[in-house]
């Protein structure tokens, strides 16, 4: 059940929203590989603005969606109806030091958590590559970090209000929880998200430590690198220059063709910030300022999960496939570590999982090798990053998602209309 916080007597109103709006605006995500031209495009700075929005798209029976930052590169984003553009919903709205919780608006950057948590004594949990994503949007994708046993940014949501899609403002808390399991990973289609709170931890330093081992060294320590580090990650690079292509400074020593670049971040005890280091490779600093910010050239990427017990294997599987077929393809394949969760559209749902990420050059014509990468990990059963390019279908789905037909019944009991569905969601979920 969900819990009614305001509905509207009449959807009778204005003729456009109550937001600034426009109507010719062309969206392109942050990748440039996704595009679109929606009717209008709003910016509530406010949530009655946002209620009024979704209003409107009901009156004109339109279809609307949310974008974030742009960040992810599948065409999630899409619509001829309404966009939302949420960056206009933007602050830190509570925190709670003993229970740890924080509040945000949708719109929040993962970014702008850092100082504001630190000062109530509190920090997320782990962070990804980059911190430029809106925590909404992150939360649509279950945007994930790396560690054993950290989840993603999904399985800290414990509450959220939303605009349901018979424009209604509702709430679902930690007493909903087949309600909360399907808006941990929503894919955007459950409404409109206002304000979400998150399990949060108590502030913590990490300290660094990058290695550079060949791949036979890397395999050796594979249990252990994972057991014995909070956040262990590692690019293996394919050749001498793949670090370049990710703006990473590879090894002062070793040319990196054939090696990984380890990242190693565990918890310190800091008494004095005097000991804070920036030195490159042994940084030592709050968790958030350790975790990276963002990229600055372009790329394109797939990403794909699989058990843990299974990641030696599938990355082993990938490395054949680009030293036999795919040699131009130089830059790093990124491997991960996250824990399971309870979420439907999870792809951590029920499984620990390793993640193996890979990259490529937009302008170049990576689909052969995103399809054979994908074809080569079949025997792993791999779930797919909603916010990356990928070839799931329903049909996938049904095989790799135990609890789909609850979170589509979620769906729909949330959205009866399917006004939040986009074509590629709508062939996923819908
Ligand atoms: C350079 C780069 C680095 C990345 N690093 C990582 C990483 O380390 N780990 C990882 O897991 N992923 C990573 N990603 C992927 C990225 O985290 C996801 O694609 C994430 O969903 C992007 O967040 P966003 O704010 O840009 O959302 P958008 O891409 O704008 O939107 C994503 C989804 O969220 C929905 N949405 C947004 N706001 C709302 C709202 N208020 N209410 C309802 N739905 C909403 C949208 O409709 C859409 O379905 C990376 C992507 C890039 C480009």
């Amino acid at each position: 059940m969900t819990t009614n916080v305001s509905r509207p007597a009449s959807l009778a109103g204005a003729s456009t929203p109550s937001a600034p709006f426009g109507t010719d605006v062309t969206w392109t995500n942050w990748g440039g590989n996704q595009s679109a031209t929606p009717a209008f495009t709003v910016r509530p700075g406010s949530e009655q603005e946002a209620l009024d929005a979704v209003r409107f798209a009901i009156r004109e029976g339109l279809p609307v969606r949310a974008v974030g930052s742009g960040h992810s590169s599948s065409p999630l984003v899409q619509t001829g109806g309404v966009l939302m553009d949420m960056s206009g919903l933007s602050a830190i709205t509570g925190t709670d030091r003993v229970g740890r919780r924080a509040r945000a608006l949708a719109g929040t950057t993962i970014n702008a958590f850092g100082d504001a948590l630190w000062d109530k004594g509190l920090a997320l949990s782990n962070q990804g590559d980059i911190d430029k994503q809106q925590i909404a949007g992150a939360l649509a994708t279950s945007t994930h970090g790396s560690g054993k046993d950290l989840g993603s940014f999904s399985s800290k949501l414990r509450w959220v209000k939303l605009i349901n899609g018979s424009g209604e403002i509702v709430e679902i808390g930690e007493g909903q929880l087949r309600e909360l399991r399907a808006a941990q990973v929503a894919l955007g289609t459950l409404g409109i998200f206002l304000e979400v709170e998150l399990a949060v931890e108590d502030r913590y330093y990490l300290q660094e430590e990058i290695t550079y081992p060949t791949w036979a060294e890397t395999a050796e320590t594979w249990q252990s690198d994972i057991d014995s580090n909070r956040h262990y990650s590692f690019l293996w690079c394919p050749e001498d220059d793949s670090c370049e292509l990710l703006d990473l400074p590879g090894s002062p020593d070793y040319r990196m063709g054939g090696r990984s670049y380890t990242k190693k971040y565990n918890i310190v005890d800091v008494q004095d910030e005097r000991q804070i280091s920036g030195v490159e490779g042994a940084r030592l600093d709050r968790s958030y300022r350790i975790y990276p910010g963002g990229f600055t050239t372009q790329f394109h990427e797939l990403e794909y999960f699989v058990r843990s017990e299974d990641g030696l294997a599938a990355v082993e599987a990938i490395q054949d496939l680009i030293r036999s077929r795919y040699p131009e393809q130089k830059y790093p394949v990124e491997v991960r570590w996250v824990k399971a969760d309870d979420a439907y559209m999870s792809q951590f749902q029920g499984r620990d999982s390793t993640v193996i990420t890979l990259t490529t050059q937009p302008g170049t014509d990576y689909w052969q090798f995103f399809r054979d990468a994908d074809a080569v990990l079949q025997e792993f059963e791999p779930r797919a990053h909603w916010g990356k390019i990928h070839f799931m279908t329903r049909a996938r789905l049904e095989r790799l998602y135990p609890e789909l037909d609850t979170f589509m019944q979620v769906r729909r009991e949330f959205d009866p209309r399917g006004m939040f569905l986009n074509d590629h969601t709508r062939a996923l979920v819908g």
